[in-house]
């Protein structure tokens, strides 16, 4: 997680917390941040991925590319290597392996020229960089952020346009069961438009454009009448919901649905959070619904939208 200037756009992204990237675009700049998880004991120096990276970026634009300096430098408690290239762009690029995630992370600045502002911005993004450490994991797109324990995955991610589609899952498997839990986020931009006769109206909405998405990701899943909730200052609907499937293996599941209109950014926001638990008939499947309520009460007061 990091800072960037308020005129940075996403403008491509892919992977997970595991292996991806992102690569973001301002007015007279752009970043590019990829990582990939490795086993220490196949991790190669930093030198040698370098050497790697420089060979592609050749490749790539055909030509050599001369190296202006090299040298030591420290992102966020990571030793890290700093070169600057000599090309048409002001390019600096550093690496790190960051020993508490397991993972190479190269971060690659682009600037038209370096001036003052170049260099307050990359100082700002770096200083503000981490890697690992925070106990929960800060996610943020654009002006939606939300706060999950570290034991949360990204594990799917789609933007479309006028839609944003994300998925965390945390997995947890013993002798005789599997026990699951997803945090699903739906939002759709321009509301007012996407959705003219509905989007004042939630209940309507939830049935008419969303309800068929959850049945299908979730099968057997059967949710209460609403309840109305203050959702970051916007009013929405809350469900509570359970499911049970299977004959050999069966699942119980809980669920927590939250839906509501931000008019602030014109979005609706559809936030589902499940426990799932599956274990061989005939064994007993019991799943601690205070302490799922109270989780997802508190993911949802620290939810912000706009
Ligand atoms: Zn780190
Ligand atoms: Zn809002």
């Amino acid at each position: 997680m990091f800072n960037i200037p308020q005129d940075a756009r996403l403008v491509s992204e892919g992977g997970n917390a595991k292996t991806g990237y992102m690569r973001l675009e301002a007015e007279k700049c752009f970043f590019e941040v990829k990582w990939e998880e490795v086993e220490p004991k196949k991790a190669k120096p930093l030198s040698e991925i370098v050497h790697a990276f420089l060979k592609k970026m050749e490749k790539d634009s055909k030509q050599k590319i001369p190296i202006r300096s090299k040298r030591s430098a420290t992102v966020f408690d990571h030793q890290a290597l700093f070169m600057s290239l000599k090309s048409n762009i002001e390019e600096r690029i550093f690496f790190w392996h960051c020993s508490e995630t397991l993972r190479v992370i190269i971060f690659r600045f682009a600037f038209q020229s370096m001036d003052t502002t170049s260099r307050a911005i990359m100082k700002e993004v770096l200083t503000s960089f981490k890697c690992h450490g925070e106990e929960s994991t800060v996610w943020s797109l654009f002006e939606f952020t939300f706060k999950a324990p570290t034991s949360f995955q990204l594990s799917d991610r789609k933007m479309m346009i006028g839609r944003t589609h994300l998925l965390l899952l945390e997995h947890k498997l013993s002798p005789f069961a599997e026990r699951k839990r997803e945090i699903l986020f739906d939002y759709y931009s321009m509301a007012n438009v996407q959705f003219r006769d509905e989007h004042q109206d939630l209940d309507k909405w939830f049935e008419k454009r969303y309800r068929k998405d959850l049945r299908k990701r979730y099968r057997g899943s059967k949710f209460q009448s609403s309840t109305v909730g203050k959702i970051n200052g916007h009013g929405g609907i809350v469900k509570k919901g359970l499911g049970r499937t299977g004959i050999i293996t069966r699942k119980s599941s809980l669920y927590n649905y939250a839906t509501w209109y931000c008019e602030d950014l014109n979005r609706i926001y559809s936030v589902t959070i499940s426990e799932h638990l599956a274990r061989p008939f005939p064994l007993k499947r019991r799943l601690d619904q205070t302490a799922f309520e109270d989780f997802c009460r508190e993911f949802i007061s620290n939810l912000r939208c706009h």
